[in-house]
Order: structure tokens, then C-alpha cells, then sequence
């Protein structure tokens, strides 16, 4: 016989549920929306659970742009500087914003961070958020465009245990499709979960390590277009 406790509205201690706090986040988001805007920045944050390939993605993104276009890139992560050192390697500009304790980015970390950078001198600005599916959702950075990265080594039960997330989302990259086999895990299903939850996502299939659907990635968020405007 199973029981099932389920959690009322406000009944789990979670900072992240305060009404006040949540609307002073989104204020702060629309001010960064603003200021990007102001100096034709185009922003696109990333999400998914560590380990999805969130920062192999995003390393295959910059090294097919960073000819066409001036990119820009914030890392999100607890206390390690690991993926900014990646990224800083394609000689673009990255900030590292460590959280400390804190599971996800906050539009008011990315202000501080965009103050780092020389918005006048870039067109694209990536935003890799800590890696966690639930949070980062909640918490609008300011940015245009959402990826969501689920990989299929992560199982068959990502999607439908956070439709949260994937709702929000405007691009879903399902990431490791070469593993898929050897972890009995079908990429159609994925999908179909997906589209279940926001049928009006696009989902592109990746092999982040070979580069395999990068560039569908970037069809699919529209860059050639924002950056043929520039
Ligand atoms: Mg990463
Ligand atoms: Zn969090």
C-alpha cells in the first residue's frame, strides 16, 4: 500500500518560493533584458542537470561563431572556475560566476557579471546556468532564448519528472544520442515527452562531443539570422 505526502503552497521551507523575492528577480531580469537590448546583445541561457553537456555544447556553439560574431560568455557554477577555463580557451570573453551554495543563477548575479564585460564589444552572450533542472527555471536571467540539454544517459524519466523546466524552454538539445543504445533509452520517447509538455519547442538531437547536431542548434535558436542583422 502506497502513501503519497504532497506539498501545499508555501509548505516546503524554500527561500525560493518568497512571492517578494521572486518578483524582485524577474524586475532585475527586465532591467538586464534592458540594458542587453540597448547594446544589440542577443542572450541565450542554457540549463540542464550537470554532467547533460551544457558546456560542450556551448564550446562547439562558440567555436562554430566566434569568427562571425562577438560572443560574450557567462559560467555559472558553485565555487569551481572548470568550464569558464574551457570556454576562455576559444579566446572569447567568459565570466565565472560562482554561487557559492546557491543551486541556480539569479538575475542579480548576471548584473553583477554583465558589469565585467564590455557589452558594446559583443553581439551574442551566452549564459551557462548551474547544473540543475528544477531551479533555474524560476529565475528569469534576462535572456531571450532558453536550451534546455537533457541527455539520454540521464534516463528515461528527465522530461516528465520536470515539465517545469522543458515548458519555459524555446530550444531542447537531447544530448549523447550515440549512448542511447547502450542505455536502452529511446530518443523518440524523450521526444515525445517533450512535446507533451511544450509542443511548440523545437528539439534537435546532439552528439556534443563529435559535434554532431550542433549546427541544427544553432538554426534552431535562429544566431545566423540575429547575427546576419548585426
Ligand atoms: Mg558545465
Ligand atoms: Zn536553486
Amino acid at each position: 500500500m502506497r502513501d503519497v505526502v504532497v506539498a501545499g503552497p508555501g509548505e516546503v521551507f524554500d527561500v525560493e518560493l518568497d512571492a517578494d523575492l521572486m518578483r524582485e528577480n524577474e524586475r532585475l531580469a527586465r532591467e538586464n533584458a534592458d540594458l542587453l537590448e540597448r547594446h544589440d546583445v542577443n542572450a541565450i541561457d542554457i540549463m540542464g542537470s550537470i554532467g547533460s553537456g551544457k558546456t560542450s555544447l556551448l564550446g562547439q556553439m562558440v567555436r562554430r561563431l566566434k569568427k562571425k560574431c562577438r560572443i560574450a560568455v557567462l559560467e555559472g557554477d558553485l565555487t569551481t572556475t572548470i568550464d569558464s577555463d574551457l570556454i576562455a580557451k576559444h579566446g572569447v570573453k567568459t565570466v565565472q560566476i560562482n554561487t557559492g551554495k546557491e543551486c541556480h543563477l539569479d538575475a542579480n548575479l548576471v548584473k553583477k557579471a554583465l558589469m565585467k564585460i564590455d557589452l558594446a564589444a559583443v553581439d551574442l552572450l551566452f549564459i551557462e546556468n548551474v547544473g540543475n533542472l528544477i531551479c533555474p527555471a524560476e529565475f528569469p536571467l534576462g535572456s531571450q532564448k532558453r536550451i534546455v540539454v537533457v541527455s539520454v544517459t540521464e534516463g528515461p524519466y528527465m522530461v516528465v519528472k520536470h515539465p517545469f523546466t522543458f515548458s519555459g524552454a524555446d530550444v531542447v538539445v537531447v544530448n549523447k544520442i550515440d549512448l542511447a543504445r547502450a542505455m536502452k533509452v529511446s530518443i523518440g520517447k524523450i521526444e515525445r515527452d517533450i512535446k507533451r509538455i511544450n509542443s511548440r519547442v523545437q528539439i534537435v538531437r546532439t552528439n556534443c562531443r563529435s559535434g554532431e547536431g550542433v549546427a541544427k542548434v544553432i538554426e534552431a535558436l535562429g544566431i545566423e539570422q540575429l547575427i546576419g542583422a548585426i
